[in-house]
């Protein structure tokens, strides 16, 4: 593979600056520019070890530098590679590089260093995609499932789900083989429970994602009501400012907005939309086709309702479209009517939006609602490229059972059983296309 370079610090002014060299001609390059100030050159380094000296463009030093040297495979990413530190200077350190690929070296991409240590098998797939998370981690809790999945737990974790299927897949492939026929009722009912359980594990790992995300990035909450119900309202009465227009007019707020509002420990990344409801306006329509995509990835619904309407036949179609995910109704404008709300399955507030001390009731509830919410203390999944994958397998595992309460053809259930192993195996990066690979590190920063 071609040697690559680039600057693994920020672009930024900092104390010190770090350009990282990696591949076959790593050492060679460094040798080029670098002037040791012991007897040691850089090509007779041993890995693992560093020195001191300057970085020489001709006769003019550009600057004092500790040089590090790793000899593959003992290194990040498997290949000879070589860390300059320098001083961190934005100029210096790009001085550097240009002296590097002045030598041969190419400019690295978005994450290729961590792409090549997967390449080279230093690190799977969710290892490498957990380098990042440590990278982006900004509290405790998300550092520690980060550096779980960095030390290979959640690899560790797959691999014993991966076995239990096919271990499954075994028992299969002897009563396809061999028997041809359905395994007796005793061990169909055995691997009936074995596959539940699998089910119920794959289930667990996706809601543990979930409430992961919704910890570290916030509640994707879609605030939903008729026209006028006074959701714009709502929502510049949680953000504090004038965020979107409100108005008498009906259904004026034509594009999805989001914005982020703190409640306690908590997050709402806040999606206000056009009202819910038919019509034959093109512009509205566009809104209202936001909204139903907004409610496809929410975790968290604000149902809106104009209390001086009251409520609906069509409120009540919209509500059981939310059905499967926590739901908050707002009977609003009650500084105009008294009239109650009706009884619900889902919490009910009376507020009025254009009052301040309906917020503490808001917060509390939200908290209320959320506040069960914890990190997993088990090595979990921690993107939604995995996600889809778990419950892609899980799927597939509930088929299974499907098909094996339904007698099914044998090859149906071994077929649908090797595709939830696929899926799995997709997650640690076996049996994936150079696509997948190029989008998980395609997120990367340069450098990394
Ligand atoms: P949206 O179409 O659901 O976004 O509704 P808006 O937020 O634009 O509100 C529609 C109208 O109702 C505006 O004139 C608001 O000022 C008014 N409104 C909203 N909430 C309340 C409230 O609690 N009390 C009163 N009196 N008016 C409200």
């Amino acid at each position: 593979m071609n040697t690559i370079a680039a600057i693994s610090t920020p672009n930024a002014v900092g104390g010190i600056a770090m350009i990282r060299i990696s591949g076959e001609d790593a050492i060679a390059a460094a040798s080029k520019i670098f002037i040791p100030a012991g007897n040691v050159k850089v090509t007779e380094m041993r890995g693992y070890t560093c020195a001191y000296g300057w970085i020489a463009d001709g006769d003019r030093r550009l600057d004092d530098v500790v040089l590090t040297v790793f000899r593959a495979p003992h290194s990040y990413t498997g290949e000879d590679t070589v860390e300059i530190t320098c001083h961190g200077g934005i100029f210096l350190s790009k001085q550097i590089l240009s002296l590097l690929l002045h030598c041969g070296c190419e400019p690295a991409g978005a994450g290729e260093f961590t792409k090549r240590a997967f390449l080279n098998g230093k690190l799977s797939l969710s290892q490498a995609e957990a380098v990042m998370d440590v990278i982006r981690a900004d509290g405790d809790a998300v550092l520690r499932q980060a550096n779980l999945a960095k030390q290979g737990k959640l690899h560790e974790r797959m691999f014993l789900i991966s076995e239990r299927l096919v271990d499954m897949m075994s028992a299969f492939a002897y009563w396809l083989d061999d028997a041809e026929e359905m395994p007796p009722e005793l061990e169909r009912s055995s691997l009936l429970q074995e596959l539940s359980a699998l089910h119920a594990e794959l289930r667990q790992m996706s809601a543990d994602y979930q409430n992961g995300r919704i910890l570290r990035e916030g509640i994707r909450t879609v605030l939903l009501g008729r026209p006028n119900a006074g959701k714009s309202s709502v929502m510049n009465w949680l953000c504090g400012m004038q965020r979107s227009i409100v108005t008498d007019i009906a259904g004026t707020t034509r594009d999805v907005i989001t914005e982020q509002v703190k409640i306690g420990d908590f997050t709402l990344l806040l999606s206000d939309t056009a009202g819910l409801r038919e019509t034959e306006n093109a512009i509205e329509s566009i809104g209202i086709s936001q909204a139903y995509q907004a409610l496809d990835t929410a975790d968290f619904v604000i149902y809106v309702v104009d209390a001086a309407v009251g409520m609906m036949r069509e409120d009540r179609e919209i509500l059981a479209l939310c059905k499967g995910r926590p739901v908050l109704v707002l009977w609003n404008k009650t500084d105009l009517t008294d009239s109650q709300p009706p009884e619900l399955d889902v919490p009910v507030l009376t507020i009025s939006a254009l009052h301040a001390d309906s917020y503490a009731p808001l917060e509390s509830q939200i908290k209320e609602i959320f506040q069960k919410r914890t990190f997993s203390d088990q090595p979990t999944i921690m993107n939604e490229r995995q996600n889809t994958l778990i419950l892609r397998a899980a799927e597939r595992v509930s088929v299974c059972c499907d098909l094996l309460n339904e007698d099914a053809e044998l090859d149906m259930i071994y077929a649908e059983l090797e595709e939830a192993a696929h899926a799995l195996r997709e997650i640690d990066g076996d049996d994936v296309t150079d696509d997948v690979i190029e989008g998980v590190f395609s997120k990367f920063c340069v450098g990394k």
